[in-house]
């Protein structure tokens, strides 16, 4: 047989098996989560019900292709369960890493590693209940800067105003390196949440920040700003309620200060100049002046980085793959050693592991049926690699103490959760889909 492994089940891993199955070929599906979708499922704000449900039904749709294979509960690489070399002893055809971005970056502070610091990705995995994080720490205060200003720092800001069971926030700091026009969020995303803000403050700071973005070149007057960014509040009827949200431009974190019990009470943020570049772009630059601002809570969504844990070449913003100085605008699949300057044969990564943090679903979808589509006519022109059936591949990894989880699983599971609601850790997970199997006398295999 000549399957293709394809190692992650979030949208590019699920649409490239997919992509491998229309061709023919078996695709089997290793995903480190018990349950497949990736930031699909635990990523994508839990109130986006009709998008959230419209994937699922999709994934769904995949998970019923007889010749896609489904080995969850198992997380591959170097630092982890299964190193690559063990992957290749069981003989695929190709592999397609799509595993997503799933390396934290840190600025390396004083103090980052005090109670309630969080990254970004860790928050929100705990709020869309992935284990183990759903049943870790996360408690929040009263008063939570958010470095960053794209949409994940807007979702975030969402779930602590409205959404969060704590509700004892008052006021969320959106802290930002570059100026107001360097916002990256979309229309639609601050809209969940720009009554909190108050006219007034956004104003305020908009003055504050204005001769530095000047100096730069930008119009940062609070008329053009509020038009191009904040919408609603340029209606003379505005009014915003509790909790309050605000901004902070111009400003980077240097230092994070804790109290008593070791949690953060404030933090200290550089005062930046705005530069700009040759080429049109801005950057931040400290002007040497710093600020103190008191919370209790400090979350970093300052995008994501690839997991160096894997075992395969790290190129700046993803997987090393292979440069194409004919066309380096055309995107290449194919892992490169950069070391011996040659590709590793039958190898390809896509999605958020080939460009960390970049795109929405729709984007990783491509990119995964692109990567399959490199995938296949890399294996159309191979030999036969005899790959191990699914059974095989399971007792190997039993014999290793692991608990793979496959499609009959996840049914057992989703028939649970129907009944009982959403487990928050593994051991329940596979403790209920056992005592399913009992109960309904479906085989392991
Ligand atoms: C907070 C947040 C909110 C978002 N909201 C939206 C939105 O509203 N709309 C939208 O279109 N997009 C949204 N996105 C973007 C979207 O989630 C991504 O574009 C997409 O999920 C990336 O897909 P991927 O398959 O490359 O990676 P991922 O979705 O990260 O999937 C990676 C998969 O690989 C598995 N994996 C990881 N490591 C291993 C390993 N070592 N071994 C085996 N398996 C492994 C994981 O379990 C996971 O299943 C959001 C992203 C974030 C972070």
């Amino acid at each position: 047989m000549k399957g293709v492994f394809v190692v992650g089940a979030g949208p590019a891993g699920m649409f490239a098996a997919r992509q491998i199955a229309l061709a023919g070929f078996d695709a089997f599906l290793f995903n480190r989560d018990i349950k497949p979708g990736g930031l699909a499922e635990y990523g994508i704000y839990p109130l986006k019900d009709k998008m959230k449900t419209g994937l699922r039904k999709q994934f769904a749709k995949i998970m019923e292709m007889p010749n896609v294979h489904y080995i969850g509960n198992v997380q591959v690489g170097a630092a982890y369960d299964i190193p690559i070399a063990e992957l290749e002893a069981m003989r695929p055809a190709a592999i397609l890493f799509a595993l997503g971005a799933q390396g934290t970056k840190s600025l390396g502070l004083p103090g980052e590693e005090l109670k309630g610091v969080y990254s970004a990705k860790e928050f929100v995995y705990a709020y869309n209940r992935l284990p183990p994080f759903a049943s870790m720490d996360y408690s929040t205060g009263r008063r939570i800067a958010i470095i960053g200003v794209g949409n994940v720092a807007i979702d975030i800001a969402r779930w602590l105003l409205e959404d969060s069971p704590e509700r004892q926030t008052e006021e969320v700091i959106i802290v930002a390196r570059r100026g107001p026009l360097e916002v990256k969020f979309d229309k639609k995303e601050i809209e969940h949440v720009d009554r909190y803000i108050s006219r007034e403050q956004l104003v305020q700071e908009l003055e504050r920040v204005r001769e530095r973005c000047e100096r730069a070149g930008q119009d940062v007057s609070p008329e053009k700003v509020i038009a191009e960014h904040f919408r609603h509040l340029s209606d003379p009827k505005f009014e915003s309620v509790p909790p309050r949200l605000s901004f902070r431009f111009l400003s980077s974190p240097t230092a994070v200060f804790g109290d008593e019990n070791g949690r953060i009470s404030s933090m200290e943020v550089a005062e930046n100049n705005l530069v700009l570049r040759d080429d049109g772009s801005t950057a931040a630059k400290a002007s040497g002046e710093t600020a103190r601002i008191d919370v209790d809570t400090l979350i970093f969504a300052i995008g994501d980085t690839h997991d160096a844990g894997i075992g395969l070449p790290m190129g700046r913003d993803g997987y090393a793959t292979r440069p194409n100085p004919d066309a380096p605008q055309e995107p290449s699949f194919e892992v490169w050693d950069p070391a011996a300057s040659r590709v590793f044969p039958g190898r390809f990564v896509a999605g958020w592991a080939r460009r960390a943090s970049t795109g929405l679903v729709g984007i990783a979808r491509h990119d995964g049926e692109l990567g399959a589509n490199q995938a296949i006519e890399f294996v159309k022109n191979a030999p036969d690699s005899g790959t191990m059936e699914e059974a095989e591949i399971r007792e190997r990894l039993e014999a290793k103490g692991l608990r793979p989880v496959n499609k009959a699983d996840l049914a057992l599971l989703a028939r649970a959760e129907a009944i009982k609601g959403s487990f928050a850790d593994n051991d329940s997970m596979l403790r209920t889909i056992a005592e399913e199997r009992e109960a309904t006398g479906v085989p392991s295999t």
